[in-house]
């Protein structure tokens, strides 16, 4: 009896000592979320310096009055957003505010898929001096192009975000240099041969880099995954692959790559995507479709569909006031600009792009049921989207597209740092992971649209308020 009672005082004792973390922060009494546990609800999370320490149901953990405690009760939390498609390069003097509003909306990494090599790694070596206010940035540097580049300056709408690689050899010494100046992963773009694309894809496997791209128009789909192509973006000139006679396609597209006439490469270009994009999506071939989709499943080849790219031109979602108020963040030269470029663009009929645009949620609908891999990204600052508000919009066009909640929030957490493998650091809400986190007002599962309600952004352990976001999405006019 004596002993009995002995145990009794201690278990008492044991669960009635208060814990005290020092140097640290605990939030208490919230609600966690992330892609591998899905809900948990009433936990507590410590964080020092820049890391999660520890994760305990609030209920066992008698937190010390002397801890520095964020109540957390109603709350949700979830990890730091990627937007795993951004160009610091596009709009040069949109760059610097470009910081501030990823961090306001919560996007604590980003995956930059293309530009200047200087001009990118200044942005990134920002980030990496000041990771407790900065995103982390993963860059690509420039869109590695055949001989005809498309992004070549030489007008407003494409910028010099490539570099023109005119045979192997160029190619290999380019990729090469670009390794040497610390690239994350390398882009591959839609004027290489497959010969070109190959030499990208054994070095990049040399270095274990990954290498991301738009199918080169000179190949299908199929050649340039099983060439290892990791990921493609925006989904591009997957729909020439996928009808019965995509040889003939491919053949037809062959010969006017030769490029005789001497046209731009973005002319070029577009003349390509205007002979063959719209009457493939019209003539898909549901066998040579399924062909396609099981090839990239088994060779794990990712999507980053851009799905709110397509729908924004093609439904001018722009006009939306949600959208139009964010222009208020941007800097007043870039936010005139805009505001008169909408201005100009007539309200034709857009059936084209409506129908491409829903092809891309569709697409996207049959990939995710077949498990193939993806990443939620943007093209921001790329169809007047907003850096950082457009993330949601996209994680919303994925909800819309079949995904559920949590699986949009995995392609913005747990996948990104995957593709980076950064999964033992980043992506999940776990012990020993880097504290970037996000709190919300309102539970992300059940509506998307909550990711907006945007309590207080984590990066790196450092916690910032509601007040502080607000005053980075209004520093901008007075930049
Ligand atoms: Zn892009």
């Amino acid at each position: 009896m004596k002993k009995l009672l002995l145990l009794f005082i201690t278990i008492v004792s044991c669960s009635d000592s208060e814990e005290f973390f020092e140097n640290s922060y605990c939030i208490e009494n919230i609600n966690l979320i992330d892609a591998k546990k899905g809900l948990k609800e009433n936990m507590t999370i410590v964080i020092s310096k820049n890391e999660i320490i520890k994760i305990e149901k609030t209920s066992n953990l008698k937190l010390s009055e002397k801890n520095k405690i964020y109540d957390g009760t109603d709350k949700f939390i979830i990890p730091g957003l990627w937007d795993s498609h951004v160009h610091f390069a596009f709009e040069r003097e949109l760059a610097s505010s470009m910081f501030n509003l990823f961090m306001a909306y919560g996007i604590t990494s980003v995956r930059d898929t293309g530009g200047e090599i200087n001009f990118l790694k200044k942005w990134k070596n920002k980030s990496i001096s000041n990771p407790n206010l900065l995103p982390r940035v993963k860059i690509a540097g420039p869109l590695i192009d055949g001989k005809f580049n498309v992004y070549n300056g030489n007008s407003v709408y494409f910028p010099p975000l490539s570099v023109r690689t005119a045979s192997i050899e160029e190619t290999e010494a380019q990729v090469k240099e670009l390794i040497q100046n610390g690239v994350d992963f390398l882009k591959a773009y839609e004027m290489l041969t497959p010969e070109q694309l190959q030499v990208i894809t054994k070095i990049a496997k040399e270095n274990q880099l990954k290498v991301t791209g738009h199918i080169p128009l000179s190949m299908d789909v199929i050649t340039a995954s099983n060439m290892g192509l990791n990921s493609i973006e925006h989904l591009r000139n997957i729909e020439m692959s996928s009808t019965s006679n995509s040889e003939e396609l491919l053949n037809l597209r062959r010969v006017a790559l030769e490029n005789k006439e001497g046209l731009l490469g973005s002319s070029l270009r577009t003349s390509l995507h205007n002979s063959q994009r719209m009457s493939s999506i019209k003539n898909i071939d549901s066998t040579q479709l399924k062909k396609v989709l099981n090839v990239l499943a088994k060779n794990d080849t990712w999507q980053i569909p851009t799905l709110i790219l397509y729908r924004g031109w093609a439904y001018q979602l722009y006009q939306n006031l949600e959208w139009r108020n964010t222009f208020e963040f941007l800097p007043i030269e870039i936010k005139n600009k805009w505001n008169d470029q909408i201005d100009m663009i007539e309200s034709t009929d857009n059936t084209e792009r409506k129908d491409f645009a829903d092809w891309g949620q569709s697409m996207t609908k049959l990939m995710n049921k077949m498990n193939i891999n993806f990443m939620a990204g943007t093209d921001t600052p790329i169809g007047f989207q907003t850096p950082g508000y457009s993330l949601h919009n996209e994680l919303e066009m994925l909800v819309k597209s079949g995904f559920t909640a949590l699986e949009a929030i995995e392609a913005a957490t747990y996948n990104p740092a995957l593709y980076f493998k950064m999964e033992n650091k980043l992506g999940l809400i776990k012990e020993g992971h880097i504290a970037d986190l996000i709190v919300l007002s309102d539970n992300p599962l059940n509506n998307i649209t909550h990711t907006k309600k945007i309590e207080a952004v984590i990066k790196n352990g450092n916690l910032m308020n509601r007040e502080y976001l607000d005053s980075l999405k209004n520093s901008q006019e007075k930049n």
